[in-house]
């Protein structure tokens, strides 16, 4: 789940721009998600490398280790 590190709730978060890249038409690569938190202003980008299993996220959101119920 990722949260607003300012106001530390993911309530007012919003996708602002979301891109899935493929490789050659097969499975998901790497998922991009655009953030900004509607309160506070804050934006921050997360990013899921699925061939390394690796998340990065930059700015002021955060990615929590709460997993949603469905999921
Ligand atoms: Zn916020």
């Amino acid at each position: 789940m990722i949260t607003c590190t300012n106001c530390e709730t993911p309530q007012f978060l919003q996708i602002t721009q979301s891109r899935v890249y493929f490789e050659d038409g097969e499975d998901i690569n790497e998922i991009s998600e655009s953030y900004e938190c509607t309160l506070c202003g804050s934006t921050g980008q997360y990013i899921y490398d699925e061939d390394h299993d690796e998340e990065t996220v930059t700015g002021d959101v955060e990615r929590t280790t709460e997993r949603p119920k469905f999921a």
